[in-house]
């Protein structure tokens, strides 16, 4: 039997505003346990609390990103359940009445036809705090700085066919929530968290799985493995003759393995109402309107321009729209350049091969894009070859000064001068007599060979296209 995987995707946006959602506390990483929870992010009694319009304001912004309806109004739940890191006992979330609903998102997995997964909903809701279970013996540490923190949870259809889609939708996603500026999408502080729910049906059928919901996967690798992972235990499970038991599992990356943690409540299981502390969201045409007028320019259709503008291949502008940053680095590159093309080959390559390597950011990068354009502006009026160009690079990229201060000081401006050149080809065709011979004799090949004699007499330095002009020339007149 064949079998298809069905996925659905759960994922937890922290977004970037300066205090809590319902508290004038600081959201800031990485602070002392529990100097960043106030009363209400504790949950004392008599404390109130108050929606931070900032939260608003970004789930509304991201609602449009993806073309969702706004609901005009939208209502806090809570969600009942007993944990030491939830105080309160209840997480104030959004249930019923989300504030974002029915969106999409179009994703090009790799190798695969465009598809445009489905966006069921978006609510607002407050994170938990954090139990830490190393460094206490016998006991577990809580820490509550992250408690109250507000998150987006962006909830799609079980449209997903595959851990390469899954994986699409969500580097798709998490381009878009740093192009707006909505989140950080810091996956290594928890900014940017995903569940996975997976289940699988016979090729064919209509009717659901069963699933099982993953959690832990804070990287796009992890998320890949452990979907993979689970949907190869599903069909085992299910071709052995068992079932599936709806649960939550926990990755193991140590070990590549999803395990059990617990069956999986229902919704009843946590009692949802509405938050009587809190008034429901009212939002008029007005703020949505204002709100829609701060959206930039969004990555597809930067990577449509891009393609359109700089004659890029739809591969080049999707890799160079893939960080706002990244984007606004080439831009500027080809502004300081003049040349989109050359500006594309050295950003994909070298830059992002440089980077890559060092593990940087972009913003990092020690050559910038106006650095750049100068080293391009010297490959294109023919002061340097392109291979030389690479050299270049590398002692800019190591500091070395600009592009006109590397080839000044290691002497590797072109040559360009056709006397010099006509000489180095003479000496090389006076040394290598036999080459002649045979390339006159029909065998095309040694040309390579003379060409590279030429390129090493001068260094590298003789422009190439005038060696194989005059080569040439030399050689059948
Ligand atoms: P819950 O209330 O348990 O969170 P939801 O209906 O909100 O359940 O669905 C949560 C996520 O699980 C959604 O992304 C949804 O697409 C996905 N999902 C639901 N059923 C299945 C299924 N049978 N297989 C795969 N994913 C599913
Ligand atoms: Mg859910």
């Amino acid at each position: 039997m064949e079998w298809e995987a069905v996925i659905g995707l759960e994922t937890h946006v922290q977004l970037l505003t300066k205090s809590k959602i319902f508290s004038g506390a600081s959201t800031a990483y990485g602070a002392e346990p529990n100097t960043q929870a106030c009363a209400v992010d504790l949950g004392l009694p008599g404390v109130l609390p108050v929606l931070n319009r900032e939260a608003v304001r970004l789930a509304v912004k991201l609602g449009l990103a993806i073309g969702a309806t706004i609901q005009p109004r939208s209502v806090f739940a809570r969600k009942n359940y007993f944990y030491p890191d939830l105080p309160k006992g209840y997480q104030i979330s959004q249930y019923e009445l989300p504030i974002v609903s029915d969106g999409r998102l179009e994703i090009l997995p790799e190798g695969a036809a465009a598809k445009t997964v489905t966006i069921v909903r978006a609510h607002l809701e407050e994170d938990a705090g954090k139990s830490l279970h190393e460094d206490f013996h016998g006991m577990s540490g809580i820490d509550l700085n992250r408690a109250g923190t507000p998150l987006l949870e962006i909830v799609t259809a079980p449209d997903l066919r595959s851990a390469a889609e899954a994986v699409a939708y969500l580097k798709k996603l998490h381009t878009l929530v740093r192009y707006l500026e909505v989140s950080d999408g810091n996956m290594q502080e928890g900014s940017f968290r995903c569940d996975a729910n997976v289940s699988v049906r016979p090729r064919g059928h209509e009717k659901l799985g069963t699933r099982t919901e993953l959690k832990n996967l804070n990287s796009f690798r992890f998320v890949e493995r452990a979907i993979e992972f689970e949907i190869e235990r599903q069909i085992e499970v299910l071709e052995g003759g068992g079932t599936i038991a709806q649960e939550t599992r926990l990755y193991d990356p140590d070990r590549h393995e999803t395990r059990s943690m617990r069956s999986k409540e229902e919704a009843y299981d946590y009692r949802y109402f509405p938050d009587p502390d809190l008034l429901p969201v009212v939002l008029d045409e007005a703020f949505i309107e204002a709100v829609r007028g701060t959206l930039p320019e969004l990555p597809d259709a930067r990577r449509e321009r891009f393609a359109r503008d700089y004659g890029l291949s739809a591969y080049e502008a999707e890799v160079l729209t893939a960080s706002r940053e990244l984007a606004d680095y080439y831009e500027e590159a080809v502004r300081a350049s003049g040349n989109a093309k050359l500006s594309a080959h050295f950003v994909m390559g070298d830059i992002l091969g440089a980077l890559n390597k060092e593990g940087r950011e972009i913003s990092a990068a020690p050559v910038g894009p106006a650095l750049l354009g100068g080293l391009i502006r010297r490959i294109d009026d023919n002061t340097i070859s392109g291979k030389l160009a690479k050299q270049v690079f590398e002692s800019m990229w190591a500091g070395e000064g600009d592009a006109d201060a590397v080839i000044a000081k290691k002497g590797l401006r072109q040559i360009t001068d056709s006397g010099a050149i006509e000489q180095a080809v003479d000496q090389v065709l006076a040394a290598n007599p036999q080459q002649v011979e045979q390339f006159r004799a029909g065998k095309d090949k040694v040309l390579g060979f003379l060409v590279g004699q030429i390129m090493k007499a001068t260094q590298g330095k003789a422009n190439p296209a005038q060696v194989n002009e005059l080569l040439l020339k030399k050689l059948k007149g």
